[in-house]
This record gives structure tokens, sequence and C-alpha cells, in this order.
């Protein structure tokens, strides 16, 4: 507890020292399988913005069949990066919705100092909330991910029980169907044990660095993931603070 105290503290000073007027723009930075998704679903219907998430991008595109599609398609299952002009592109075009106007929340992107270099060309970050859990319990976790291959829901059949971290199953109610839109459940194909070890290095190689990027610009909010979804309450917190 002395530890979330310590994090809304500094949120506090990240969103007295940022400007007030203008919309919220914040983003998840985190390994992949932290969560970055769900909670940003769950933050972004709560606040009433939008998710802009990169890899919901790079999926739609892929499904579309086009020829960048069929490039994307790809690195995706390698589990590397797309390129930082493509990417950067797809994003920034995003970002020019009405939708986006009263502020936006950023999941997967940027993933680079040079994305976030790009990015901060055209938006004011206010807050980066950086989500934090062991590699370990990461990959299990990525590994029982299933989505929904209709609407993207997320959902997730481990049972995790490790020290102080203690995360519930996020089951759909029906086995293999997804609540919202009754679409088949799936494992994504970047979701595997190998693919999603290489996806951990590019991670740690290319976006790690970006928690000194954003902590250097005074908006960096850490947050330990403990209990997976269960957290949300916190993160609100931190976040409103
Ligand atoms: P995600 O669902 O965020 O894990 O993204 C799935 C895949 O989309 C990644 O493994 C990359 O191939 C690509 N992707 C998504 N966002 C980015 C980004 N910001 N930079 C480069 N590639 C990305």
């Amino acid at each position: 507890m002395a530890r979330f105290s310590a994090v809304a503290a500094g949120a506090r000073r990240v969103a007295s020292s940022s400007a007030a007027a203008r919309p919220p723009a914040m983003l998840f930075l985190g390994a992949p399988g932290v969560g970055k998704g769900t909670f940003a679903s769950r933050v972004s219907a709560d606040l009433g913005i939008p998710t802009i998430s990169t890899g919901d991008l790079v999926r739609a595109e892929i499904k579309r069949g086009t020829a960048r599609g069929r490039l994307l398609a790809e690195t995706n299952d390698r589990g590397d990066l797309v390129g930082d002009d493509l990417i950067t592109e797809m994003a920034l075009e995003r970002l020019e919705d009405d939708d986006t106007r009263g502020g936006f929340i950023l999941d997967g992107f940027p993933r680079t100092t040079a994305q976030a270099d790009a990015l901060a060309k055209h938006h004011k970050i206010k807050l980066a909330v950086s989500l934090e859990l062991d590699e370990d319990v990461l990959v299990e976790k990525i590994t029982s991910r299933r989505v929904c291959e209709n609407c993207g829901e997320g959902y997730n059949l481990a049972s995790i029980q490790r020290g102080d971290i203690q995360m519930e199953p996020l089951l759909p109610q029906r086995d293999g169907e997804c609540d919202k839109c009754g679409g088949n459940l799936v494992q994504r194909k970047d979701d595997t044990e190998d693919v999603v070890r290489n996806r951990l290095e590019v991670y740690r190689r290319e976006t790690e660095p970006l928690i000194k990027y954003y902590d250097s610009l005074g908006v960096l909010a850490p947050f330990p993931v403990r209990r997976g979804v269960q957290d949300l309450p916190e993160l609100l917190e931190l976040i409103k603070s």
C-alpha cells in the first residue's frame, strides 16, 4: 500500500505540472501481456475518451487483406516491430479523427524513441502510465490470453498465484464465445511462447528506454500490476489524482 501512495503522490505531481486546460492525452507503456489493452479499454470507458491501439490498427489492416496488410502480417507473426515511419503514419492519421478531440489513450504506441519524438511534434502527452509485472508471469499470462476474432475483446484463462501477485482468470460467460458480440475466442498467432519471447526481447531493446524518456519529461507514473484487471480502481485513482 505504501508503494501505491508513493505512486499516487508521484502522479499528483505529474498532473499538477501539466497544462490542465488541454484534453487528457495519455499513454500506456509496458511489456507485451502486461494488460495495456485491457486496462486502456476500461479506463477509456470510465473517462469517455477513445483508446487508440496501433496493434488493433495493424490487425485491422491485415484483416482487410491489402498489400500493406500482407506485409504487416509477416512482421506481426514474427513478433517484430513495424517500421517507425509506417506505424507513426498510421497512428497520427488515426489521431486526426474527431473522436480524439476530447482526449485519447494510446495503447502500444510509441514503442521506440523515434516514434515518441514524432508523436511529440503533434501531441503533448500529459501522462505516461508504466505498467510493471515480472517477466515469467508475463509469459504465462500472455500464452493464456484469448481474443475475440470479431471485436478484439480480451480474455485470460490463467489463474496466477505467485507471492503478492494474485491474478484471477478473465473468463467469458460461455466457453470460447465473446460476451460482447458472441464472436469466436482465439489465440493470437503472436501469443505463442516462441513469439512471446521474441516480443519481450524486442520490448527490452526498443521500448523500455521510453520509461526514462517520459520520466525525464516529468510525466511518468509507474504502476505495479498485482491482481490484473482488479487493480483498475487503484489505476483510476492514480490517473485522476
Ligand atoms: P500489439 O497488439 O500492441 O502487441 O501489437 C501487435 C503487433 O503490431 C506488434 O507485434 C507489431 O508488429 C505491430 N505494432 C503495434 N504497435 C506498434 C508500434 N508502435 N511500433 C511498431 N510495431 C507495432
